[in-house]
Formats: structure tokens, sequence, C-alpha cells
């Protein structure tokens, strides 16, 4: 059974998503990073994807089902893939269950769910390390990075009316997927609230209670 991780940005759902693929040892699937990996490849598909990012163009849906395709190649039929951020819209979830029920896998989503305005306090308030990139979270109360000592600081994007235009994005575009994978009895829920380990460990709970049996 394959898994869509679903969950608004500040839910940590990267975060639980890369967790989830570690202990379970779950094939990993985040758009970006695939892209990039892509784009150094030599072979026809990575031509085609690093000429898209070249020219600073977004990757078209068809290309982003052609990777995804290639990508299941590397899953065998008795493992486990997880999808971080995808699919994104109404469209690309339909595209997405054409190509899975063509690949002949299974899969479910999962809701990491956090309200809006936790959302919004992570967001504000997290900090980013100037040197190395690394991001903390609104409770890390040291002043510098523990893994470079560099300077933290607050990300020029994460101010609350840029957030909530993100937000937006979420709300009009993913929710009506969320929705219909709830209307079809394929999603699950995860309180999102507490903090990232316990919802990490709970998900790992829910796996195994409800897809690993
Ligand atoms: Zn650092």
């Amino acid at each position: 059974m394959d898994i869509v991780l679903f969950g608004i940005q500040g839910s940590g759902k990267g975060t639980i998503a890369r967790a989830v693929s570690e202990k379970f040892g779950f094939h990993y699937f985040e758009t970006g990073a695939e892209l990039r990996k892509l784009s150094q490849e030599n072979s026809p598909l990575g031509h085609k994807v690093k000429e898209i990012i070249e020219a600073g163009k977004l990757v078209p849906n068809d290309i982003v089902m052609e990777i995804i395709e290639h990508f299941m190649e590397t899953v065998p039929a008795n493992e486990s893939a997880i999808f971080d951020g995808i699919p994104r819209k109404q469209f690309q979830a339909e595209t997405f269950d054409a190509l899975m029920k063509k690949l002949g896998r299974s899969y479910i989503g999962i809701l990491v769910h956090v309200p809006e305005d936790i959302a919004l306090k992570r967001l504000t308030l997290r900090r980013i390390c100037e040197s190395c990139k690394a991001v903390y979270p609104a409770d890390y109360d040291r002043s510098s990075c523990e893994k470079c000592s560099g300077e933290l600081v607050t990300r020029s994007d994460d101010n609350p009316e840029s957030i909530k235009t993100r937000f937006a994005a979420y709300f009009e575009e993913t929710m009506p997927v969320i929705e219909g994978y709830k209307a079809r009895n394929m999603l699950l829920t995860i309180d999102g609230i507490p903090r990232i380990p316990e919802v990490r460990d709970a998900t790992f709970r829910l796996i195994e209670e409800k897809l690993l049996k």
C-alpha cells in the first residue's frame, strides 16, 4: 500500500514523510528533490527535465506523471512508496489516479491535520540558519545553529501575508483533492497539533495498525 501524505505548510508533513520512509523503508517521492536528481541524469527524461528547469519553466503535469511512472519502476510490487506534496491539485489527482491504476498500485491518503492558525504561528516563528539553511521550529530556544553555529534568521517570505497566500492555494487547490480521498474512503487523519516527534510516532502507529497488518 502506497501513501499520499497531505498537510498544510507548517504541519510537519515533510519531516514526517521522511521519517516514515526511513522507519518502514518506503520509497520517498518529493517532486522538487526528484527533479533535481533527474536533471543530473544522463537519460532522455533527465535531459527533458534539465531543459525545463534551465528555461525557468514550471514542469508540466504530463512530465510530472512521467517522472512518477519512472520512479515507480524502482518500487517493487511488494514494497511501498510515500508521496510528499503530490497530488496538489484536482486535475493532477485525476491523472495520478489513472497512473496508479495503470501501474496496479493501491494507495491511501494520510492527512496531517493542523488548524490554520497554529500552522501560521509555527511558520512565522520558525527560523532558518543563514549558513547551512537548516530550519528550526518555533520552540528551538538557542540563538545559533546546532549544526554549524550559524546565525538564525526569519525567512523573508515567512511573513503572515505571504504565508496566507500560500495557505490560500492549499485551501483552494489541495483541499478538494483531500475531500475527494475522504469521499472515497481513502483518507486517514492524524492530529498534527502536538510536537512533531509525537505526531511522527502517532503516524508510525497508524501505519502499523491500519496498513501493515
Ligand atoms: Zn547551520
